[in-house]
């Protein structure tokens, strides 16, 4: 895979990039990424982590718990701006989920999976090919 996307924070102080396919890209309602993204839900890349390139220490981290998982979630943002980056998941450790709006080409953006749809906003449309969870990812 030579593929390779980029991205960067609003300010251009955080940029990262990966290589490949994203292991999956997924929509998020819940509660916290409404309050984080202010915009009433998220769309996150996830990315293995060995396919990422970005500098950490130009990231904060706030750290939030999962509300079914009671797992930690270290949610990584911009100090400079605010943007929030990257979010890691202790349940998923491989995996970094990327703050979709902050890639440079957002054009091939599809969403595979939605979670937390029981507190999505009404009028956020649901797409019924793509598979959807009322709640947290159920653990395999
Ligand atoms: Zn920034
Ligand atoms: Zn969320």
């Amino acid at each position: 895979m030579t593929d390779t996307k980029t991205g960067h924070c609003l300010c251009g102080a955080v940029e990262y990039s990966f290589t490949g396919d994203p292991a999956m890209v997924a929509q998020c309602h819940c509660d916290d990424c409404q309050r984080q993204s202010g915009a009433c839900f998220s769309l996150n890349v996830a990315v293995p982590l060995a396919a990422l390139t970005v500098d950490d220490a130009k990231l904060k981290t706030y750290g939030t718990t999962g509300t079914d998982s009671g797992q930690p979630r270290e949610r990584r943002f911009c100090p400079e701006c605010g943007s929030p980056v990257i979010t890691l998941l202790a349940e998923m450790p491989e995996l970094a989920f990327i703050k979709a709006g902050t890639l440079d080409d957002r054009s091939w953006l599809q969403p595979q999976v939605e979670v937390w749809r029981e507190s999505a906003q009404p009028w956020v449309g649901q797409d019924d090919a793509i598979g959807s969870f009322p709640r947290d990812l159920q653990q395999a």
